[in-house]
């Protein structure tokens, strides 16, 4: 393990936050997260995807309504076309879990 300018540092468990169209396929981040995180301060932690669902700002029903069909950008309640998108694009870092080992 690589030790940083903090200390013998050991993470536990990152935890990511994806939205549904944020390009990342879930399974494929997983599959490579050990081989990515070898050697580095990141080794042996667990890593966590939280995926986040689309929603649309529907104008007709003035709400934002989660999307149920990625194929179809309408509001699921009356079907109005809607572009306005609240949430789904994100990727971003939840948490990360950290011991700190004290020094001695
Ligand atoms: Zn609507």
């Amino acid at each position: 393990m690589v030790s940083s300018d903090y200390g013998a540092l050991k993470v536990h468990e990152v935890r990511l936050r994806v939205g549904a169209l944020a390009g990342v396929a879930k399974d494929a981040l997983l599959f490579c997260y050990d081989i990515a995180t070898a050697d580095t301060t990141l080794a042996g932690s667990k890593l966590v995807v939280n995926e986040v669902p689309v929603i649309l700002y529907c104008s007709v029903c003035r709400e934002e309504k989660e999307l149920t069909d990625l194929q179809r950008f309408r509001c699921p309640v009356c079907d109005t076309p809607s572009g306005d998108i609240r949430q789904g694009r994100d990727l971003e870092i939840e948490s990360i879990l950290i011991d700190e080992y004290a020094s001695t």
